[in-house]
């Protein structure tokens, strides 16, 4: 009851507010930044599920907002670009699971408590295939590091660890995991069942076997998917993870222990089978990508575009929480939108134009893999040999005052130099991440770029590793990451995320207007991506 109530005196504000920002009367950019979370992760957008109607509706205002801000459409269908997916969603009841003993004895495994299936893939319709555990299922060529080095694995299902050693550099290591199958399938792997690593775990198993029952979405351009050929995809619960390791010599306690300090871990054939029955459904859902373009006033460098991302949508309704089924995802990320939103308004307040142009770039699907983005990348609206570089902001959680910028990125491309020049004019420090095990390097839009050769970067509010702030972060995702409790009634502070938008803002310019082109350092893994630069500079 308190929680309708309280909905209610919300939609009123927002009524409020969408005129005041008409009006152009709101009176301070905190209030303004905060007015565009109030609609977007507003119960009636229902939590901006790709391919909804509330997405549909939050994109509208986005390309709404880009126009009042005079950016040129830059979509293929004005402001939007199209992006269709295939939709995958588990009929569980229809499917199964089991563990076959090499003594012939059969024990299901529960889904949800035990295990989940990842519908990201077209899994086959029955497998039934030996296991083999390959430690973390790493092939790292530049480290002279393979787990699969000697393993029979024709037709087999890998069990690994998510995760890698720390003598892989933390970006290498979260590449690797995140192309993973390329090797595994060139070892003739059919399937992958993964124990979650609790090392770096953001959500509870608890919380996110829940997301289990959603669809999940692939693109529906065949050439842009990675895991074709997988036909089986298992995670599974750590805390459950002890009985696959049952009469094969080793523990499951004994492989987390040498995680745990970041060491290689054994690989050995478990003695038992994996069988499993798949039922899914399957639909083609149509969504959008959001573009407008800030031209360059430069008549050279107005050919090379900085692309500017925020994804717009979220997890949609799900599983209700207390009672809540909206995952309204407020900081995830109707803040990084909003904070797209305030820079182009700024920018055309105050009249700017940087020599470079800018995209500004609203993605979808980013909650599924990425994959907004990763058909921007692949299909820029732009000539792709001109999109020079990435900023890209997804949740950047003002919880507490803005002394420091955290950048994903800065040890690999010499936008470090732009970040350290504002940096020192603001008297703020820029630090790096201070949570590599959480891999947020590929977590988000950047990561679609730095794959295309793009060098990039995300910025969020820093923190120190094992500070006070770093506890309320840890407190937030735990309690509020990816569930219906990131909505409007959370604390914000609003002073900081108006000093980061200042930041961000200039960090725009700098590296719309710097004089050379953005560089890969040469040290870094990313640069192989990057294409034969061409051009005067
Ligand atoms: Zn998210």
């Amino acid at each position: 009851m308190l929680r309708r109530a309280s909905l209610l005196l919300i939609t009123i504000v927002l009524s409020v507010n969408h005129e005041a920002v008409a009006q152009n009367t709101t009176p301070n950019p905190a209030a303004r930044w905060l007015s565009h979370i109030q609609y977007l992760a507003s119960d009636e957008l229902a939590g901006r599920e790709t391919g909804s109607e509330g997405h549909r509706q939050a994109a509208l205002y986005i390309a709404a907002a880009f126009k009042r801000a005079g950016l040129k459409p830059g979509g293929t269908q004005g402001y939007f670009q199209p992006v269709k997916f295939i939709s995958r969603k588990i009929v569980e009841e229809q499917s199964n699971l089991t563990l076959i003993r090499n003594t012939g004895k059969e024990e299901p495994i529960i889904l949800g408590e035990e295990a989940t299936f990842g519908m990201g893939i077209e899994h086959a319709p029955h497998t039934d295939a030996p296991i083999v555990f390959v430690g973390y299922g790493l092939t790292v060529p530049e480290m002279n590091y393979d787990d699969l080095a000697g393993l029979d694995l024709r037709g087999k299902v890998v069990l690994l660890l998510s995760g890698g050693p720390s003598e892989i550099p933390g970006p290498l290591r979260a590449h690797y995991q995140n192309t993973r199958w390329g090797a595994l399938k060139r070892a003739g792997v059919i399937g992958v069942i993964s124990i979650q690593n609790p090392i770096g775990q953001d959500i509870p198993w608890e919380r996110s076997k829940l997301a289990r029952l959603r669809a999940a979405l692939s693109l529906a351009d065949p050439g842009l998917e990675e895991n074709a050929g997988q036909q089986l995809a298992v995670t599974f619960n750590p805390a459950k993870a002890w009985r696959l390791f049952l009469d094969s010599g080793h523990s499951f306690a004994e492989i987390m222990k040498l995680a745990e300090a970041g060491k290689p871990l054994p690989r050995f054939p478990i003695p038992a089978t994996v069988r499993a029955s798949v039922r899914f459904e399957k639909q083609i859902v149509q969504s959008q990508n959001v573009a407008g373009i800030l031209p360059g006033s430069d008549p050279v460098l107005k050919n090379e575009y900085v692309v500017l991302s925020a994804h717009l949508d979220h997890l949609g309704k799900g599983e209700p929480i207390n009672g809540d089924p909206i995952y309204n995802g407020a900081m995830d990320n109707a803040s990084g939108i909003a904070t797209l939103l305030e820079a182009a308004r700024t920018f055309s307040e105050k009249r700017l134009r940087f020599r470079r142009s800018v995209v500004f770039l609203a993605v979808t699907a980013e909650e599924h893999g990425l994959r907004g983005s990763k058909y921007y990348a692949a299909h820029p609206t732009v000539q792709a040999s001109g999109i020079v570089a990435n900023i890209n902001i997804d949740m950047f959680l003002p919880l507490f005052p803005f002394r420091s910028f955290i950048v994903q990125g800065l040890e690999e491309s010499n936008l470090a130099e732009d970040l350290q020049s504002v940096a020192r004019n603001i008297g703020i420090e820029v630090l790096s991440d201070p949570e590599p095990e959480r891999r947020a390097f590929v977590r988000s839009d950047q990561y679609s770029f730095i794959r295309q050769g793009v060098p990039a970067i995300s910025l969020k509010i820093g923190f120190a590793r094992d500070s006070p702030e770093h506890d309320i972060v840890k407190r937030w995702r735990r309690e509020r990451y990816h569930a219906p409790s990131d909505d409007l009634q959370q604390p914000i502070d609003l002073e900081a995320a108006a000093n980061f938008n200042r930041a961000y803002q200039q960090v725009v310019e700098s590296v719309a207007n710097r004089a050379q082109r953005p560089r890969w350092n040469s040290s870094s893994f990313f640069r192989r991506f990057a294409r034969a630069e061409s051009g005067t500079n």
